[in-house]
């Protein structure tokens, strides 16, 4: 028998809950991927994500495959065994680029920070006098804190800058080209609002001529991608792997509904359902865990109270309300709890809902 099909408020750290317009778009009839409809639609979608981006980089494409393996992407085609990566770590993300960077053979300069705070851009930059990259977090989803970019673009002096930005694209300020970004990669399922299972990825032409000729990976080998999407990188486009043409007709309608909306005023809107979160839970006595001034407006991290059981709660939410709120990461695991308001969930309206249930749920 099929497994229940309910619909759950998602308002952890991802998935959430997907536009509208992406769950429909699901539905449309399936196009071959080398369908002349499909070679449309795939070149919409790369201009909305250079949109989204903030980039002019011909090389931007959505990567058939989750957050994790845009990292992977990034580190595999820019990594030459020995080359030095400075990587700044403030959660579970920076670790995860120190292990992924590792595993291609860098040699791994880690500027470890504390959890709940943003990385310091000036440290980072003086870790090493001649790093070949600089890594860093933009949104840390594992602690709710943002990093500021545009400081450590101005820092970076001849390294490439390497920019995880799963969690502020589409929903926070992401400016590639004015912050110096050369290589970033993304996912779906945060505030771009649509399920997951791609990886919106963009590189520099100054990055992409200093990648791996012959990356360990032939599925993730951007001198391969190029081809894939074709036209805007000047490559001739070829057949590289069929395209999951269901998700990208899903990307393409969401991005769609994002600029029209205007990504100001999505910016705009997700700040707005964040403070409306923040202050409701500080006038209820609760404590906010990242640092004042880096909270990421996507998603809240907030401290379980004193004796209050963390999943006890979470499954009260889901019981009563059908919503998912989500747990802390590592140490944090049982005393933090993780808010999302990404995508269509970034609402004032949304903020005081969760409000209420979570006030409920601990009386
Ligand atoms: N980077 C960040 C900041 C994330 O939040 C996530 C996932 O939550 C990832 C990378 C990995 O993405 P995925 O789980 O889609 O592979």
């Amino acid at each position: 028998m099929q497994t229940p099909i309910t619909t759950r408020s998602l308002f952890g750290p991802g998935p959430t809950n997907p536009y509208t317009e992406a769950t429909v778009a699901l539905g449309y009839p399936l196009l071959g991927h080398l369908d002349p409809l499909f070679i449309e639609r795939i070149d919409h979608t790369c201009d909305g994500l250079r949109k989204v981006w903030g980039t002019q980089n011909a090389r931007t494409l959505p990567l058939s495959a989750t957050g994790s393996a845009g990292m992977e992407a990034a580190f595999v085609n820019m990594v030459e065994p020995g080359d030095v990566v400075v990587i700044a770590v403030n959660g579970l993300f920076g670790e995860r680029m120190c292990d992924v960077a590792a595993r291609c053979g860098a040699d791994v300069v880690r500027v470890d920070h504390e959890y709940g705070q943003p990385i310091d851009p000036q440290r980072v930059a003086e870790a090493h006098p001649s790093p070949a990259i600089i890594a860093v977090v933009h949104a840390e989803t594992s602690t709710g804190v943002l990093s500021d970019i545009a400081a450590l673009g101005q820092l970076k002096g001849d390294a490439l800058l390497l920019v995880d930005a799963v969690t502020s694209i589409g929903g926070v300020e992401l400016r590639a080209d004015d912050w110096g970004i050369d290589i970033g990669y993304a996912g779906t399922q945060k505030c771009l609002g649509v399920a997951p299972g791609l990886a919106p990825f963009t590189v520099s032409d100054r990055a992409f001529e200093r990648r791996v000729e012959n990356p360990r990976s032939w599925y993730l080998d951007l001198g391969m991608l190029g081809g894939y999407v074709g036209a805007a990188s000047g490559a001739k486009r070829t057949y590289h792997h069929t395209a999951p043409v269901a998700m990208i007709a899903s990307l393409e309608a969401a991005l769609d509904r994002i600029l029209g909306e205007g990504l100001e005023n999505v910016w705009a809107r997700h700040s707005a359902a964040a403070a409306a979160l923040r202050s409701g839970l500080q006038e209820r006595g609760f404590e906010l865990f990242a640092a004042e001034g880096a909270r990421l407006p996507s998603l809240t991290t907030v401290c379980v109270p004193d004796g209050v059981d963390s999943a006890a709660v979470r499954g009260y939410l889901l019981e009563k309300y059908s919503m998912e709120i989500g747990a802390g990461v590592g140490k944090y695991a049982d005393t933090v709890w993780r808010i999302g308001l990404m995508g269509p969930n970034a609402t004032v309206g949304t903020a005081e809902y969760i409000l209420m249930a979570l006030q409920d749920a601990v009386t």
